[in-house]
């Protein structure tokens, strides 16, 4: 509503100027006094008895008095003079109000344009919408994608939660869900559609959130006591739920590419350690002897090259035995290929058992041979170490009856042991072995034969 002061139109010098010009012509003597009997022009004086309204658009602004009728000219044109700045007045103001709601708009936008979360867009909307309308509780009711009903709550003042609800208790909202025209409600007690709930309120705004044509949802202001709320305030609530309904779908397109990410990221995750299992699995298997579950020549070959350039920046020795077991040829004749394995199986555990994992390392080496890399080990620890073998292979008493030098099993050993050099490899390393294991068995088997620089 627009208020005229009828003090401010007349204290304008140029249409004080007018009137005092008009009493003149016309000759008579005027009065004005506002509504507050001040007086604008003139004094008070009781024989200007004749008393004539100024009146605007239902408000009256003050009274002319006079003693003629021919002040009802000055009445006319101080009334049209009145109306015109009544009429400018409301322009003015509508402009503002224009400007005052393309500014609350783009607020509102710029603010829910940065919100991640559906939450966080409802409290905006609470914040924003506050400033214009008075109302107690906001709350919006979506649709489930997946039901078509309307379920999802997302309610509060200062805090806004989610929670999801039934739709029984949804009265009103899944009304005008229905029916996709945004409603005034001053008072639900008289209103048959109202389902009480948890919201305490009388008086409620509850417009549907639509995007392109689909309803998406319901949201709702209300007030716990009757109030008297206008069409323009449910104009100004209608043009927000277009933007509110925009931000809540790019919100929810946001949250399901989180989620999605996340899901993808996981499988990656799962896939990724799915590959390093089977990668590791695949790693044994191929360094990995199936019978002995011993290290295999591959996995022989890789350490011994790389303990040697160890052992060879270090300055340190390092010792290899090959061993062979005795008249193996003859076991399997006598006893079976099947007992063959399992005594090499017994003696694979013997070797594993008698070295220090994981410094050493236990190899099969082919077929009834083995093989230990004893790194930073000198001839006399090589030695140490093929006699605890020996000991520990008689010790466990397979019995070989087609065997010449027991009635055991047994086994004979080459020992070799170097310092790594520039003059030297680990070539030099296994042939001296070799040679040892030759000896041993050209020199009656069941022993060990050292080869050794140091
Ligand atoms: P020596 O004392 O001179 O070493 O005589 P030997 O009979 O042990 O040597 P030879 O090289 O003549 O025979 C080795 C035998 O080892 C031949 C082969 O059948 C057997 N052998 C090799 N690998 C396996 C295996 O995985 N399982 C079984 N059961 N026997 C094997
Ligand atoms: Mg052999
Ligand atoms: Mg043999």
């Amino acid at each position: 509503m627009v208020y005229l002061s009828l003090k401010k139109v007349l204290l304008r010098p140029k249409i004080m100027a007018i009137i005092e010009q008009l009493q003149q012509q016309l000759e008579i003597e005027i009065n004005i006094c506002d509504t507050e009997n001040n007086y604008l022009l003139g004094q008070y004086d009781a024989s200007l008895h004749l008393r004539q309204q100024l009146e605007i658009e239902g408000q009256i602004l003050g009274w002319i008095h006079s003693k003629s009728e021919k002040s009802i000219i000055i009445l006319d044109v101080l009334s049209l003079i009145l109306q015109q700045e009544f009429e400018k007045k409301s322009l003015a103001n509508e402009i503002l109000e224009k400007y005052e709601e393309v500014n609350f708009f783009y607020d509102i936008s710029s603010k829910i344009s940065t919100c991640l979360k559906i939450e966080e867009v409802i409290q905006v909307i609470y914040y924003e919408v506050k400033k214009l309308i008075n109302f107690d509780y906001i709350s919006v009711i979506l649709v489930n994608s997946e039901t078509g009903e309307l379920e999802t709550l997302i309610t509060g003042r200062e805090k806004v939660i989610k929670r999801t609800v039934g739709q029984a208790k949804l009265g009103i909202a899944s009304y005008v869900f229905n029916s996709g025209e945004a409603e005034i409600i001053n008072d639900v007690l008289t209103d048959s559609r109202y389902s009480p709930s948890t919201t305490i309120m009388r008086s409620l705004i509850c417009a549907p959130l639509t995007i392109q044509n689909e309803i998406i949802g319901v949201i709702n202001i209300s007030h716990p006591e009757v109030m008297a709320y206008t069409t323009s305030d449910l104009k100004l609530f209608v043009s927000l739920t277009y933007q509110v309904a925009a931000a809540i779908q790019t919100v929810q397109y946001y949250e399901q590419l989180k989620e999605y990410s996340q899901t993808l990221e996981q499988k990656v995750a799962e896939r990724t350690l799915e590959l390093e299992n089977a990668k590791y699995e695949l790693e044994k298997l191929a360094t990995i002897d199936q019978l002995t579950k011993l290290a295999n020549r591959r996995k022989f070959d890789e350490y011994l090259q790389s303990e040697w350039k160890r052992m060879k920046r270090e300055k340190r020795p390092i010792s290899l035995i090959l061993c062979d077991v005795d008249y193996f040829k003859l076991y399997n004749d006598y006893y079976g290929h099947l007992l063959g394995d399992q005594c090499l199986k017994k003696v694979a555990q013997v070797l594993q058992n008698t070295i220090r994992s994981p410094a050493d390392l236990a190899v099969r080496y082919g077929g009834e041979e083995f093989a230990i890399v004893l790194s930073n080990t000198n001839s006399d620890g090589a030695i140490r170490v093929a006699q605890r073998i020996q000991f520990a292979i008689e010790n466990l008493k397979v019995p070989h009856q087609l065997s010449t030098v027991s009635q055991y099993v047994t086994i004979s050993q080459g020992i070799s042991s170097l310092f790594p050099s520039q003059n030297n490899t680990s070539e030099v390393l296994i042939k001296l072995a070799d040679l040892g294991l030759y000896q041993a068995k050209n020199s009656g088997r069941n022993r060990y034969v050292l080869n050794s620089s140091n």
